[in-house]
């Protein structure tokens, strides 16, 4: 879905918008969420000058991250919908909903954001119980 994507601080009252876009597409979320991920080495490089500069949307990441480096971040687009910062929020969304059909017959679009929420935790637990546990090993 096209719209323009910002970091905001959520360490200011009322949260902090960062000027310059980060993103252009909610397709652009998983690359958002990445460098929010490694902000310590996104700042590190940007602080070096050494961040490409060719990518107009992570370097606006890159510099927002590197003026609030301690500060709590958030995504919001266009319409002021906040999305996860989560790396996993993709994967959990994809899950929560799974797990919600098998013990709901309400839709989810039309499901109380409390439940949502139940079943985000749920599956979110189920991840990092999954990867406590395994070992993926990358293939040469
Ligand atoms: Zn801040």
């Amino acid at each position: 879905m096209s719209t323009y994507l910002y970091l905001v601080c959520k360490d200011h009252e009322p949260p902090l918008e960062a000027m310059g876009e980060s993103g252009q597409h909610t397709s652009d979320l998983p690359q958002i969420r990445s460098d929010i991920a490694d902000r310590a080495q996104i700042v590190d490089l940007y602080s070096r000058s050494l961040y490409g500069m060719s990518d107009s949307f992570r370097s606006a990441t890159a510099y927002f991250l590197s003026v609030h480096p301690a500060c709590e971040i958030g995504i919001v687009d266009e319409y002021g919908r906040e999305h996860s910062v989560h790396p996993d929020a993709d994967l959990i969304e994809a899950i929560a909903k799974a797990l919600h059909g098998w013990g709901s017959a309400v839709p989810w679009d039309e499901t109380q954001e409390a439940w949502k929420e139940e079943r985000r935790d749920m599956a979110e637990r189920a991840i990092a119980a999954i990867r406590s546990r395994w070992t993926i090993e990358a293939k040469p």
